[in-house]
């Protein structure tokens, strides 16, 4: 997963694509940068880390001037959490240079790759980001949306082998070009910021900016903004294809003060809670949301069942990446760290636990141990938003192998045993396609295995 988004004619484009990128933290959590151009060069500046550290010193007006800018937060999918893959990536050709941001994956990247090299290009990170870009800039067209057109047509293939799955933003000096891939797996809009234009992954950015949403880009639209204002090409016309957007993005990804696709977030996910609570309830004093993820559909479970809610778990929100433990170790360390039991709340209650979705089962595992013994519950019923996970995502979504996820390879009663519940429960896929109103028009590769129709 990643998150992008770029501003067009506004004096401070690149301050305002920092605290776009601010709002999409979510998305992606191992690099950050941005690139704006004022009109004549392109300026970078690309870190490891969080947006608030990446840019902690930045005069936006001095290092990153100029009315055009777009930004990328990283989570690594395909390629390595390394420097040299962060994003946007940049590249000078004949003298120009284009800046391109990618959310997801080009799933024939190693194929292409091959055919680059064999031709004597030479390639800079192992994202697949990089590989577009060449098939961009080697494009014999002239006008940049055209070259990418080309680009993202090759990319295609032959429309045999398996396509490509992204949401992109690409900038040379004078204009910024938006893209959502044919499927729609990644939501990207556009909307207006004090008589300028964002592209965005989510509207929560508008929210931050005082920005109006206009419109989502539709899947294989292109949307070129220059100084003619935003105009829109529909590259995908010639073969019709069913849209397939990520349903995850629903239960997981997404922030909840978004809109994604006409339907908010937050709602979304307590309808999810509800449904839960109606087709699986559970005797108990009190449900509790694994945060920050699980919020949503506990207030959901716990409105339709009439089961008091609380927030029994305390987050802790500054914890970084790694921890310097005393050297005799410190027991369930890992799991505390990050998560604290309130005794208060739990202790002597039966609860219900409530999380968007169990991956490989470790998190639901430590939740449970700690609650039980550091918080006393007396029971505790698991329920998951979300059918079983059994299927690694091959569009954006880091997941882990199909061997690694819990569900994969073990019944629902082996997998409650594994995390120590006194029951579990997952919505069922009825009771999904019941509150998405139909899986037509979306993915769920996840849970079903059905694999999607790939332009
Ligand atoms: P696990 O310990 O592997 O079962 O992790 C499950 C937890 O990870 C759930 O509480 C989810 O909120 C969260 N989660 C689900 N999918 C992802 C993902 N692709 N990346 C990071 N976290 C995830």
């Amino acid at each position: 997963m990643c998150g992008v988004c770029g501003v067009y004619g506004h004096a401070d484009a690149s301050n305002l694509v920092y605290l776009g990128l601010y709002a999409l933290q979510h998305r992606g959590q191992e690099s950050a940068g941005i690139v704006s151009s004022d009109g004549e060069n392109l300026e970078r500046i690309a870190k490891m880390g969080w947006v608030q550290h990446v840019f902690e010193k930045t005069n936006f007006q001095q290092e990153l001037p100029g009315n055009l800018a777009i930004g990328h937060v990283r989570y690594s999918t395909a390629g390595s959490s390394t420097i040299e893959n962060a994003q946007p990536i940049v590249i000078q050709h004949k003298g120009k240079k284009i800046a391109i941001a990618h959310n997801g994956n080009i799933v024939n990247a190693d194929v292409i790759r091959n055919e680059l090299e064999e031709s004597g290009s030479i390639l800079q990170t192992n994202s697949d980001t990089e590989v577009l870009l060449h098939l961009i800039v080697k494009s014999k067209e002239k006008r940049l949306e055209d070259k990418v057109i080309d680009g993202l047509t090759q990319l295609r293939g032959d429309y045999t082998k398996p396509k490509g799955a992204a949401t992109l933003l690409i900038m040379d000096e004078n204009q910024i070009i938006g893209y959502r891939d044919p499927n729609g797996f990644r939501p990207l809009s556009i909307g207006t910021v004090n008589g300028g234009f964002i592209l965005t992954s989510e509207t929560c950015v508008f929210n931050l900016l005082n920005g109006n949403f206009i419109k989502d880009i539709d899947p294989g639209q292109l949307v070129v903004i220059d100084k003619e204002g935003p105009r829109d090409i529909n590259i995908n016309s010639a073969a019709k294809i069913e849209q397939t957007k990520c349903i995850f993005e629903y239960d997981y990804f997404a922030r909840p003060d978004s809109i994604l696709w006409g339907k908010n977030v937050a709602s979304f996910r307590k309808e999810l809670g509800r449904e839960l609570a109606r087709e699986a309830p559970a005797k108990a004093d009190i449900v509790i949301p694994v945060p920050d993820s699980g919020i949503y559909a506990a207030l959901g479970f716990s409105m339709e069942s009439g089961i008091e809610y609380d927030q029994g778990l305390m987050r802790n929100h500054y914890v970084g990446r790694t921890f310097i433990e005393p050297k005799n170790g410190i027991r369930d360390f890992g799991a505390k760290v990050k998560l604290s039991p309130i005794r208060d709340i739990l202790e002597g209650r039966r609860v219900v636990v409530v999380d968007d979705s169990i991956v490989r089962g470790n998190t639901s595992r430590k939740v449970i141990g700690i609650m039980r013994e550091y918080g006393g519950a007396s029971k505790v019923h698991v329920r998951i938003s979300f059918p079983p996970t059994q299927w690694p995502c091959f569009y954006g979504i880091d997941t882990p192998t199909r061997k690694e996820l819990i569900a994969s390879s073990n019944s629902i009663e082996e997998i409650r045993q594994y995390i120590g519940a006194d029951s579990l429960s997952y919505l069922s896929e009825k009771g999904l396609e019941k509150v998405a109103k139909g899986f037509n028009g979306f993915c769920t590769e996840c849970f079903t295995g059905i694999k999607p129709n790939l332009f």
